[in-house]
């Protein structure tokens, strides 16, 4: 059999189509990224990750295509265990260097913007490191993996390992927050970006504070820790928020609010100004957000700016 693989909207490398890639391959099928125009296919797997980007527009007729991921609204679809538990095809990605994956799948809590506990619900251990690791770098793309016993003991072979790790949705600062002996075990860790919290309301911002105290108590390097921050329209709030990882100095990342369940919502102009003055480092770290809206307003209006600050709008 003839597969095409079709990543519709993601930028970072696909770990289901890699699997699907993977399991595939175990069959004796050739696999290949989909080329409509040159190839033809008995078979074409599409993921999509955001349910705000369009699909992929020019499928072929008279295949079967399977659609998958969190981008197609309500397909909460799992992949049947025998292609979840694969190694991935890392191969499909020339250039990559780490190894992907879920130690654990779900989450202890109930978030009402995120998706995770429809689609995973709780947490629960998913896989052994050594299923899916063959770089020294490991991307983690756990949603609460401090919740759970099996997550921690993973930690703990990753540290004896000596493999470097991204948690890339986020370590839970509540549970740090209040376990000195996590904060702890996260020192021993060789980060490969630094820690990632999140602070998605004030609500969180104790937590935060207090995790950042410990995780700095044990010296878990690079102390400059990363903290998504979730914008909706309250921009107050997020200002707040964004205000207190300065003076911790620690390092915000602004995400717009995004409804996953609407193909047709727009983040505001407001919500869009925000993302770009914390995430753009040189405007964050210079100017106050308010300044940095007029500017970029005059800007779009064609007004021209004082000549003291062209270098930093444009
Ligand atoms: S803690 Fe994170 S993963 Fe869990 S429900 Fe909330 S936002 Fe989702």
């Amino acid at each position: 059999m003839k597969i095409g693989l079709i990543n519709v909207d993601s930028k970072i490398p696909n770990l289901a189509l890699m699997k699907i890639s993977a399991y595939h391959k175990t069959k004796g099928d050739a696999v290949s990224w989909f080329n409509g125009m040159f190839e033809t296919y008995d078979k074409v797997y599409a993921s999509k990750v955001f349910s705000y980007t369009p699909d992929y527009a020019y499928y072929p007729a008279g295949i079967e295509i399977v659609k998958g991921g969190s981008g197609y609204i309500g397909n909460y679809t799992v992949l049947p265990d025998e292609i979840e538990h694969i190694c991935p095809d890392y191969s499909l990605h020339s250039n990559m260097d780490y190894s992907m994956g879920f130690i654990t799948r779900g989450c202890i809590r109930t978030c009402n913007f995120c998706i995770v506990p429809k689609k995973e619900g709780y947490i629960r251990p998913n896989t052994d490191i050594d299923e899916f690791t063959m770089h020294k770098n490991l991307v983690c793309l756990d949603n609460n993996v401090l919740a759970s016993d099996f997550g921690l003991k993973q930690i703990e072979k990753i540290i004896n390992r000596k493999i470097k790790v991204d948690f890339n949705q986020g370590l839970d600062a509540r549970i740090i927050a209040e376990n000195p002996d996590i904060a702890k075990l996260l020192s021993r860790v060789k980060w490969l970006k630094p820690v990632r919290m999140a602070m998605d309301n004030m609500g969180e911002a104790d937590a935060v504070i207090k995790a950042t105290e410990l995780l700095r108590k044990y010296k878990t390097t690079p102390r400059a820790y990363s903290v998504y921050i979730l914008v909706r329209n309250d921009i107050k709030d997020a200002l707040r928020r964004v205000e207190i990882c300065r003076n911790l100095n620690l390092n915000p990342f602004a995400q717009p609010y995004l409804d996953t369940n609407s193909i047709n919502y727009k983040v505001s102009q407001e919500q869009r100004d925000f993302v770009s003055w914390v995430n753009q480092k040189q405007f964050f770290k210079k100017m106050p957000y308010e300044l940095f809206k007029i500017a970029r307003h005059n800007r779009n209006a064609g007004v021209l700016p004082d000549k003291n600050r062209i270098a930093l709008i444009n």
